[in-house]
């Protein structure tokens, strides 16, 4: 498959990378169907943080369920789904709170710039979108 890379300063190249495929039971993989660039991205595009070495791009995404491991029971194949940017377990104490975004095992996503991708260990800590919710603002009333 073919995602973006980040080489350095304005140097982004599209080039082949490899699929992924599920690893352990905890693992989901998501065809991706939006992803963006975020401003997280521009630091090292700009060159104001460094590049050590070429690096995939991509953390805000949505898509569809393309497989789960074993051990994930919340989402199925099929689904669309909405991603973090960190990719949390629901399980550590900070999750149990509701603090999901400090989780103890969080994981920096950022590889969705391509057709798939794959969430490590985390597949069950996605969102699945309900039968008829709306997006975020469409009604005017912002996220239900
Ligand atoms: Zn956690």
């Amino acid at each position: 498959m073919r995602g973006t890379v980040l080489y350095g300063p304005r140097d982004v190249r599209f080039e082949e990378r490899v699929a992924p495929t599920i690893i352990e039971p905890t693992d989901a993989i998501i065809r991706i169907s939006a992803t963006c660039v975020c401003g997280s991205d521009l630091w090292p595009y700009r060159g104001i943080n460094p590049v050590a070495q070429p690096t995939p791009m991509g953390h805000e995404y949505c898509g569809i369920v393309e497989e789960v491991g074993s051990a994930v029971t919340s989402i199925k194949p099929g689904q669309f789904v909405i991603g973090s940017f960190f990719a949390s377990d629901n399980t550590c104490p900070n999750c149990q709170v509701g603090y999901q975004s400090s989780c103890q095992h969080a994981e920096f996503v950022s590889t969705a710039q391509a057709p798939l991708l794959a969430l490590r260990r985390h597949g069950h800590r996605l969102v699945r979108r309900r039968r008829g919710q709306r997006e975020a603002g469409q009604d005017g009333r912002g996220r239900r």
